[in-house]
């Protein structure tokens, strides 16, 4: 292990399972009780594997060949565990739209334990919809096939566009039904996290003034996240530094790709700063700042631009749980959180910034950006234009730099592909501004800097159409080929793939999602 990797520490001082085929730690049950409850399983009719993401668990050192067998199925399942796992279930709180719980936790979730990558970082295994916990209360611990599946996807996809986020392992189906106002097929999510560390589980300890509990927590999260901050002379402070940076720029990357989480609970926000709980999130399709897709969403609280602010307002949600770990005065304490909680407009900002930056093919900041870019979404909103869809395509050097044969060859691609040309035509009065700031950067060619922006601006996401028609596939027709290909295309998302062009292209009229759901 790399000196410094986060959570060496603590997986050194957890108790250690040697298993057969890879060795489990487990950090988080070496914390007192009242941190979580032990999981008890839930044997189900008939497990069977959807998928394993064998790349995942060979950079995390487990056998994929144990994986797939019949021992390892019924792990991934929650069914049995190999000698010496034993489950818990993590204690958390949570506002919920704005609203406080002070007793969540995982309903349908329990953690396996740690392993340590091939880089050194400590990943925790977590089955999502392995059955019933002590934290479960009314709910049935399940998790229906559909928002499973969805969350693979969703997962893997927004890894693969390099945005923090936890990792899908594995799907199984359990072959038993649950039951979501209609009987659909139950199914496990194998996931995989830095931690599920939230900014409820502070809250957690912070409601009961738990302030021991508050402090080990602290503790086992800088250990474990930001080493570097037990250096410091107000660690708890300085934690509280990177959590904001690492949300500040986690929001950035999902603004600069249209992703809307829509449902950013306190409970749903990771203290690592990757993307947490994949529910009702969606990719938006036409550009507008007010899009919602969550059905419960009704206040539209969680929408796109919204996003910055309500990460701003669980930030501060958690600024409040540390306050006593801050200083010994409330008042000193209160003053030092806000000064680090103003921090982050500037640095979401930036982040943003630099992000849309590169989405233009720029490379050297000018005051002027931010106009350029907010000219560019003016017009996008306007126009309805699709946002992946629009950035691809000023991605093509034909775009950037119209010579007359370019102007002709762009006249064909646009025959060929009738939305591309209608981002040139409807972006004709903010192409020159664009082209002129372009001609600022120096000598870079056409070429590279196309490739530039097709490094950044993804021709593949997981559209809500082709997340919809692969989720009602693997329901009615048992048949998983459209989720093993929209998983192929979305994983390889800035590559063109032939004969994959429908992946590309927004949903038409007939296909459009209005709503997604949480699927609980
Ligand atoms: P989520 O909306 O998935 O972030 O979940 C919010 C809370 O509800 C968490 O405490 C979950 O563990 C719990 N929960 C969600 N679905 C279920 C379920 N089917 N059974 C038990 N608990 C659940
Ligand atoms: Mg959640």
């Amino acid at each position: 292990m790399q000196p410094g990797s986060t959570g060496h520490a603590f997986a050194q001082a957890g108790i250690k399972r040697r298993m057969t085929h890879f060795t489990l730690t487990q950090s988080y049950a070496a914390l007192p009780e009242r941190f979580y409850a032990p999981a008890s399983l839930t044997p189900v009719s008939s497990p069977s594997l959807i998928k394993l993401n064998t790349s995942l668990a060979q950079t995390l050192g487990l056998d994929p060949a144990w994986l797939a067998s019949a021992e390892g199925i019924n792990m991934l399942a929650g069914h049995t565990m190999p000698e010496g796992i034993t489950p818990i279930a993590l204690a958390y709180a949570g506002h919920q739209f704005g609203h406080f719980v002070p007793q969540l936790g995982d309903g349908r979730a329990m953690l396996l334990g740690d392993v340590t990558d091939t880089s050194g970082h400590v990943r925790e295994i977590k089955l999502k919809g392995a059955g019933r916990t002590a934290l479960s209360r009314r709910g049935d611990g399940r998790a229906a096939l559909g928002p499973v599946l969805r969350e693979y996807v969703m997962s893997e996809a927004m890894a693969a566009l390099g945005v923090p986020t936890t990792r899908a392992l594995a799907a199984v189906r359990t072959g038993e039904r649950v039951y979501r106002e209609i009987p659909l097929p139950g199914a496990v999510l194998a996931r995989v996290a830095a931690s599920h560390i939230r900014v409820g589980t502070f809250q957690f300890f912070a409601a009961r003034e738990d302030h021991a509990g508050l402090r080990l927590l602290a503790d086992y999260a800088i250990a474990r996240h930001y080493p570097q901050a037990a250096q410091s002379a107000m660690p708890y402070l300085e934690f509280l530094e990177n959590v904001i940076t690492a949300q500040a720029q986690l929001v950035a990357k999902w603004m600069n790709l249209g992703f809307i989480h829509g449902v950013m609970n306190t409970d749903n926000m990771a203290i690592s700063g990757e993307t947490l709980d994949y529910g009702p999130c969606a990719f938006m399709e036409h550009y507008d700042h007010s899009t919602v897709f969550s059905y419960i969403d009704e206040r539209g609280r969680y929408a796109y631009a919204n996003q910055p602010s309500m990460a701003l307002w669980d930030l501060t949600r958690l600024a409040e749980a540390l306050l006593p770990l801050l200083a010994e005065e409330e008042t000193v304490a209160i003053e030092l959180a806000q000064k680090a909680l103003n921090q982050f407009e500037a640095q979401f900002q930036t982040a943003y910034l630099a992000g849309m930056r590169a989405k233009i093919g720029l490379t050297q900041p000018l005051a002027e950006d931010g106009a350029l870019v907010q000219n560019l979404l003016t017009a996008m909103h306007k126009n309805r234009l699709d946002f992946t869809q629009t950035f691809r395509t000023l991605s093509q050097t034909e775009v950037m730099q119209p010579t007359p044969e370019r102007a002709e060859h762009t006249q064909a691609v646009g025959a060929q592909l009738p939305a591309s040309h209608r981002v040139v035509s409807t972006l004709a009065e903010w192409l020159p501004a664009w082209r002129h700031r372009l001609a600022q950067e120096g000598a870079v060619t056409l070429a590279a800097r196309a490739a530039a922006m097709q490094a950044v601006n993804p021709l593949y996401i997981p559209r809500n159409h082709l997340v919809e028609d692969m989720i009602s596939k693997a329901i009615r027709q048992e048949d998983d080929s459209a989720f093993e290909t929209l998983l192929a295309v979305t994983t390889n998302p800035y590559q063109e793939q032939t004969g994959r062009a429908q992946y590309a292209r927004p949903a038409q009229p007939h296909e459009v999602v209005e709503h997604t759901f949480c699927g609980t």
